[in-house]
C-alpha cells in the first residue's frame, strides 16, 4: 500500500491516528488517550497500537505531528512543555517498537511540530491550497504557528516558527514558557481561562466564557474576549509585516470563536503596515482531521 500514509497527531491528552490517501482524505482513523502521565514507554506503546489499528498490512511512511520544539533531522523532541518531555528521541523509539511489535521493515518515520504540520496541510489540501506564502496559526490551550513557502515548511535554523511567543506587551503577563508579554499569554484558550478566573474567581472553559460574553456585553467575559482579540490582531499584523503572506489560516478550538476573530480582524487592519496586496485571514475548513492530515503531509 505505497499510496497510503499514516498520520499520527500526538497531543498531550489524545493520540489521533489515521490512514490518509493521496487525495489527503482520512480513510480510517482511531483516537485513544495519550496517557502521558504513565511515562514515555506507555506513550510509545499507545502510538504504535494506534498505528496498528489503522494500518492495512504495512505502510512505508508514517508522519508524527507533536507539540513542542522538534529537531526534525534527528527525530528528537527537544522540549515539549505540554507533554513535559525533554530530549526524547521519539522517532527512534517508535521505529524500534514497530519493528518489535509489528515486525515491519523498510518504513520511514517523519516528525515535525504540530502547527508546522497544520500549516502544510492547509497549503496542500486546505483553504490555502494553491497559495505560495502561507502561515498557519493554531489557537488552542497555547498558540502554535507554521510558515509554509512553496509547500515547504520553513524551519529557520531548527525551531521556526513560534509566533505564540512573540512579544506583544513588554513586561506584560507571564507566558506558560516563563517569559513575559507573549501573544500566547493574551490570546490563547489558556490565557482567556486564566484571566476569567482572576477577574471573577470562577473556573470556566473558553467556549463557556464566550457564551457568557455573547449574552452580556457588560461582562468581564466580553472584556476578556475583546482584549484577546486585540492582541491576536496585533500578532497577526506583526506576522504580516514580516512575511507578507497571501493567507494566514487560523485553526484550533479557539478559531471557532467569531467574537475573537472578528475583533482580531478589526485590530489587524488598524495595525498593519502598508501593503501592496492584502493578507487574507481565514479559518480552517479541514476540521478535526487537520492534525492527522498534517502529519501525513510531512511524510513524503
Ligand atoms: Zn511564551
Amino acid at each position: 500500500m505505497i499510496d497510503q500514509i499514516i498520520g499520527v497527531d500526538l497531543g498531550a491528552t489524545k493520540i489521533a491516528t489515521g490512514l490518509v490517501n493521496q487525495k489527503g482524505k482520512v480513510v480510517k482513523k482511531v483516537k485513544i488517550a495519550t496517557e502521558a502521565e504513565k511515562g514515555i514507554d506507555k506513550v510509545v506503546e499507545n502510538v504504535v497500537f494506534s498505528i496498528e489499528q489503522v494500518a492495512p498490512e504495512k505502510v512505508s511512511k508514517i508522519g508524527l505531528a507533536c507539540a513542542g520544539q522538534i529537531d526534525i533531522k534527528k527525530g528528537v523532541i527537544v522540549y515539549s512543555p505540554n507533554l513535559k518531555w525533554k530530549r526524547i528521541p521519539l522517532v527512534r523509539l517508535v521505529s524500534q517498537k514497530i519493528e518489535k511489535e509489528l515486525a515491519w521493515e523498510d518504513f520511514k518515520i517523519f516528525i515535525d511540530n504540530d502547527a508546522n504540520c497544520f500549516a502544510l496541510a492547509e497549503a496542500i489540501y486546505g483553504v490555502a491550497r494553491g497559495k505560495k506564502y502561507v502561515v498557519g496559526l493554531t489557537l488552542g490551550t497555547g498558540i502554535g504557528s507554521g510558515i509554509v513557502i512553496n509547500k515547504k515548511i520553513y524551519h529557520g535554523q531548527t525551531f521556526a516558527s513560534e509566533a505564540g511567543h512573540m512579544i506583544v506587551e513588554p513586561e506584560g503577563r507571564e507566558c506558560a514558557c516563563g517569559r513575559k508579554g507573549h501573544l500566547e499569554a493574551y490570546a490563547s484558550g489558556g490565557a482567556i481561562e486564566r484571566k476569567y478566573k482572576e477577574l471573577t474567581g470562577r473556573k470556566k472553559i473558553a467556549t463557556d466564557i464566550e457564551i457568557e460574553a455573547l449574552q452580556n456585553k457588560e461582562s468581564e467575559a466580553f472584556q476578556i474576549y475583546q482584549e484577546a482579540g486585540k492582541y491576536l490582531g496585533i500578532g497577526l499584523a506583526n506576522i504580516a509585516s514580516i512575511l507578507d503572506p497571501e493567507i494566514i489560516v487560523l485553526g484550533g478550538g479557539l478559531a471557532r470563536s467569531d467574537l475573537l476573530i472578528d475583533k482580531a480582524k478589526v485590530e489587524f487592519e488598524k495595525e498593519i503596515f502598508f501593503r501592496d496586496k492584502a493578507t487574507k485571514i481565514i479559518k480552517t475548513k479541514l476540521g478535526d482531521d487537520a492534525g492527522i492530515i498534517g502529519a501525513a503531509c510531512i511524510a513524503k
